[in-house]
């Protein structure tokens, strides 16, 4: 067997176990597995490309191997050390890596296909697309990791940003069509450089004015374009692992923007070109009721008579949770109600958290069955058949304004209508705000009651009072 045919063996491989894993990763269960064989296929498709695309000078094996070693040490480093609430930082970094690899290679392809048609399109949509999806995400991780608080908004940036898009196109439309009608365009290579520089400059203006509700949608849409930009690699190297690799990326990343937009009220169109986070004037948290209601306390011990003595309770964990770690404990808390015939249930909210699914990995980690884990659309309809809700570190996903104040930023988000229910229990440590900086009707409901203090001590002594009774 020659070592084309090996190598399109080993592409094949690559590929099918790049689907195999990403059709696990779809559930919990499965998703460990499904990432580790993905991880695996790819290893063989790296090792496969270095031995037997080209043979190449030894001091080149060095240095290959030499940069795998830094970046799988610093990757591996970085990823056991980090928490879980800073996860989406992380996939972010990882996603503006993806990126830059991406726009890297198209600068480097550029001057040798030059008089290529064909290949000078995949090169300036790879230099374009990744260096947006770079830039982008430098931005959204500094965002994500608390580095850069303010939402940067230049006056009209949406006709600034859609202008610089439209000259990033003309730019690279120019360099393709005059570097493929000639032999000699290395002139043509810093043109090159300006749309590289400027598709930089659009991913941070693209991700500056972005805050609060909207930025779950803009990690996956940056990580949709990261796919692309490695699929118009693979057509230029006419690579199918790369190619396979990019088209599943970029369209499970898609797929997962429209589905959070859809979870969040908003069209493509309008996060693409519309006015990102302008959802009006914000209210400040934590000032006291805007209608005036006041707030009421609850103990541990009578939230503990409370739950001991209904029928149903459902929980609403946030990001609260994960802060605190708290998961364990709860799982505890839920088998304790089980055992004394109280039917128990998680409504996950497509946004709660920090990250797409961040409460379904959070609860799977305490062994929470995945049936008991109700949707947002499935569980809304039952909290009117709730006795109590049981709010834990959650704020945005829950507050009323989202369906009742048109000038709030989060207006049009549907939230877990936890309000039907018979009676609110909100656990959290002050009356802070969350994610989005707004203050929350909620708490000043008649039927709501405030359970003050940290998820995880709360919960545990929670668990300790019922054992008592
Ligand atoms: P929020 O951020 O709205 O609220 C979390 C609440 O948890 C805070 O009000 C805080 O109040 C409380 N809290 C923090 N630490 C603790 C603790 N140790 N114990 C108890 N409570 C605690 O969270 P939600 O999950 O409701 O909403 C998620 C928000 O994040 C949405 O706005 C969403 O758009 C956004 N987002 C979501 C992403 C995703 O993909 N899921 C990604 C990026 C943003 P206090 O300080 O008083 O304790």
């Amino acid at each position: 067997m020659n070592s084309t045919l090996i190598l399109d063996l080993i592409y094949l491989i690559g590929s099918v176990t790049f689907i195999m894993g990403l059709q696990m990763l779809s559930k919990p269960e499965s998703a460990r597995k499904g990432n580790l064989i993905a991880a695996v296929g790819m290893t063989i498709a790296i090792l496969g490309t270095i031995f037997l695309r080209n043979s190449v000078a030894p001091v080149i094996y060095g240095l290959l191997f030499g940069a795998i070693a830094i970046g799988g040490i610093i990757g591996w480093m970085v990823a056991k050390k980090v928490k879980m609430t800073a996860m989406p930082q992380l996939v972010s970094l990882f996603n503006g890596m993806g990126g830059a690899c991406a726009a890297l290679i198209s600068v480097i392809e550029f001057t040798p296909h030059i008089g290529n048609f064909k290949a000078l399109i995949t090169v300036m949509a790879g230099m374009v697309i990744g260096s947006v999806s770079f830039a982008g995400s430098m931005i959204a991780f500094l965002k994500l990791n608390g580095n850069m608080k303010k939402d940067l908004r230049l006056p009209m940036y949406n006709l600034i940003n859609n202008l610089i898009l439209l000259v990033i196109l003309a730019l690279a439309c120019y360099v393709i069509y005059s570097a493929s009608g000639t032999e000699h365009g290395e002139h043509l290579f810093r043109y090159a450089l300006l749309t590289f520089a400027l598709a930089l400059f659009y991913g941070i203006m693209f991700v500056f004015p972005i805050g609060g509700a909207d930025m779950p949608v803009v990690i996956s849409l940056l990580n949709s374009f990261t796919g692309l930009a490695a699929a118009a690699g693979g057509f230029l190297y006419h690579n199918q692992v790369m190619l396979t690799g990019g088209i599943m990326v970029g369209s499970a990343g898609t797929l997962l923007t429209v589905a959070m937009c859809k979870g969040m009220n908003r069209s493509l169109t309008n996060v693409i070109f519309g006015a990102f986070g302008s959802g009006g004037a914000t209210v400040t948290a934590g000032t006291g009721s805007p209608t005036g209601g006041s707030v009421k306390d609850i103990s541990v011990s009578d939230t503990a008579i409370l739950m001991n003595y209904c029928k149903k309770i459902i929980i609403v964990p946030g990001y609260g949770l994960a802060v605190a770690q708290a998961q364990h404990v709860m799982h505890e808390l839920e088998s304790l109600l089980e055992e004394r015939g109280v039917d128990v249930k998680y409504a996950i909210h497509p946004v709660a958290g920090r990250m797409p699914g961040h409460m379904n990995v959070l609860l799977a980690e305490s062994n929470v069955d995945y049936g008991k884990l109700v949707e947002m659309e499935n569980i809304n309809p039952e909290f009117e058949t709730t006795d109590v809700v049981f709010v834990v570190g959650a704020n945005d996903v829950v507050n009323p304004a989202a369906k009742t104040n048109p000038n709030s930023p989060i207006f049009g988000m549907p939230i877990l209508e936890v309000e039907k229910a018979k009676s609110i229990i909100i656990n959290k440590r002050s009356m802070n705000a969350g994610y989005a900086g707004i203050d929350n009707e909620l708490f000043y409901n008649p039927k709501t009651s405030m359970l003050f203090g940290d998820a995880k001590k709360v919960i545990t002594d929670l668990v300790a009072e019922l054992k008592t009774m």
